[in-house]
């Protein structure tokens, strides 16, 4: 075992859009395949033919590319251990099943539904409080377990449908390691005679599954916690199939939680208080109804992945921003905490707005600029790139730019009516034309210069400084926050500050 080249696979099933759930799961694979050099595969468990939803594998090779996860084996890549879609690889499985039959560890079951609806409202009846199919039940039901040699193969014959199921014994106990759990023990009286073989021709997930990885030479097994309960039936089955030594380690990853952390984190949960729950936008094809993508809501794919990764893992030191590189370095699967994780969509912000500090101006430009030209707004370049230098400090978001420094391309349309109405009065009215005329005469047009000028003209009229400060800023760019003063002063230009503060007076006088 310890000499294979650890292979992972993200196995998800195209049924609807991936939430961030799974692509947290894609990528602790991801990390731990690159950490060891490694393998990331994709595979497409597309064996519930009813719940197959075609748009979703393009949704899930989307949101796998946005976040930078490079697929080394998949349906559109290929690989030496293809086809990757379950459905293509039909006829691989049907061999296991018999041989599970073979050695006494499955059997053909030809209950109908209502035969199974029968049995479990007897069950309940008699007050049996999970009613399964299982060591006892089968003993009454019509199967190659109850029934006679030449009437199974009577029924088979004349096309009578059948499901294989495997046949968990009676009291045994099923034990294995989880990387993130250590020890899981389970009684198989807790566990049901699942079945394995469909009668429509086509494995159950528990069979393709655990073929697939064992044909796919899958080291690790690292998966939502949800499939916990399936474990003890997969390690019965890598046993029953003469398996166990190649057996992955398995590894179940606990929730993302609601942001109160009362249960799992849903989509009505997102649409609640407003943050995406897919990494990608989605539109569901039957309803036609729309959900929010990170990536649109204008999220960098670098912050999504980073919040991502710590939302469950942890270096053990208190640093939080990680490029992809040092995420891949840093992870281990020993670092992951057992119990879930709370969703903090604020915390989701935050880890924008780091990024977004430490984007080239050039770059953020770039982005801004297209929606300028939108607006057909044509200025130069290297102004937008010093807007782009003063606001990233103070916004999340690329597309917050135009709401929080339009002032930086237009005239303000109104002033903030809070700081006007609290501090306009006959000082003001006094100060700005003087500060006006001492500006214009002002050489230098520096930000310290222009600090100081604003300071010398209000001592000069006795004024505190203090009490026509934001509404110079309002002035200038009606709002009642922003970026550095002075600085923003400079970059507005000469002209456009005593403009602007002429005709705030002539307004407000
Ligand atoms: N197809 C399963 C899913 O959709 C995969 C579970 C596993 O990784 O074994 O989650």
């Amino acid at each position: 075992m310890e000499n294979r080249k650890v292979r992972v696979r993200f196995a998800p099933s195209p049924t609807g859009p991936l939430h961030i759930g799974g692509v947290r799961t894609a990528l602790y694979n991801y990390l731990l395949a690159k950490k060891m050099g490694g393998d990331f595969i994709l595979r497409i468990e597309d064996t519930d033919q009813n719940r197959y939803i075609e748009a979703a594998e393009e949704h899930i090779l989307d949101a796998l590319e946005w976040c930078g996860m490079k697929i080394d084996e998949g349906p559109k890549t290929g690989g030496p251990y293809g086809p990757y879609r379950q459905s293509e690889r039909k006829e691989s499985y049907r061999e296991f099943a018999d041989q599970l039959i073979k050695s006494g560890h499955a059997y053909y079951a030809f209950d109908t539904s209502e035969e199974l609806t029968e049995m479990r409202e007897r069950l309940t009846a008699a007050k049996v409080a999970a009613p399964q199919y299982n060591a006892v039940t089968r003993e009454t039901m019509k199967n190659s377990l109850t029934l006679s040699e030449d009437e199974v193969k009577k029924r088979i014959d004349e096309g009578e449908p059948y499901v294989i199921r495997i046949k968990i014994p009676r009291k045994e106990e099923v034990r294995f390691h989880d990387a993130i759990r250590g020890w899981v023990v389970v009684h198989t009286s807790q566990m049901d005679d699942k079945v394995l073989f469909k009668s429509d021709g086509m494995p159950t997930y528990h069979l393709a599954n655990i073929v697939d990885d064992y044909k796919m030479k899958i080291t690790h097994v690292i998966r939502g916690e949800e499939w916990l309960p399936s474990a003890p039936l997969h390690v019965l089955l890598y046993r029953y199939l003469g398996w166990e030594d190649v057996m992955p380690i398995l590894a179940h990853l606990p929730l993302i939680l609601k942001p109160d952390g009362n249960g799992k984190l849903s989509k009505r949960d997102g649409d609640r208080l407003g943050f995406p729950v897919f990494p990608l936008n989605w539109m569901d094809p039957k309803s036609g109804e729309q959900s929010h993508g990170y990536k649109e809501r204008g999220y960098f794919p670098e912050a999504f992945v980073n919040m991502l990764a710590m939302l469950g893992w942890n270096p053990g030191t208190p640093q939080e921003i990680f490029t992809f590189d040092e995420l891949v370095q840093a992870f281990s699967l020993e670092r992951v905490g057992k119990s879930g994780s709370k969703f903090d969509p604020e915390k989701a912000k935050w880890y924008n707005q780091q990024y977004l500090r430490t984007r080239d101006d050039a770059e953020l430009a770039e982005i801004f600029s297209k929606s300028l030209v939108e607006k057909e707004i044509n200025v130069d370049f290297e102004y937008i790139k010093a807007v782009c230098s003063l606001i990233k400090e103070k916004t999340q978001f690329t597309n917050e730019f135009w709401d929080f420094g339009n002032y930086f391309f237009q005239k303000p349309s109104s002033y903030d009516e809070k700081v006007v109405s609290k501090r306009w009065n006959e000082s003001a009215e006094r100060f700005f034309p003087v500060l006006a005329n001492a500006l214009e005469s002002l050489n230098n047009w520096k930000a310290d210069e222009l600090e100081g000028t604003f300071k010398s003209t209000a001592e000069d009229l006795e004024i505190n400084p203090g009490q026509v400060m934001q509404l110079f800023r309002v002035l200038l760019s009606g709002q009642a926050g922003g970026p550095v003063l002075f600085e923003m002063t400079e970059l507005l230009g000469k002209e456009e500050v005593i403009s602007r503060l002429r005709e705030g007076v002539e307004k407000l006088k």
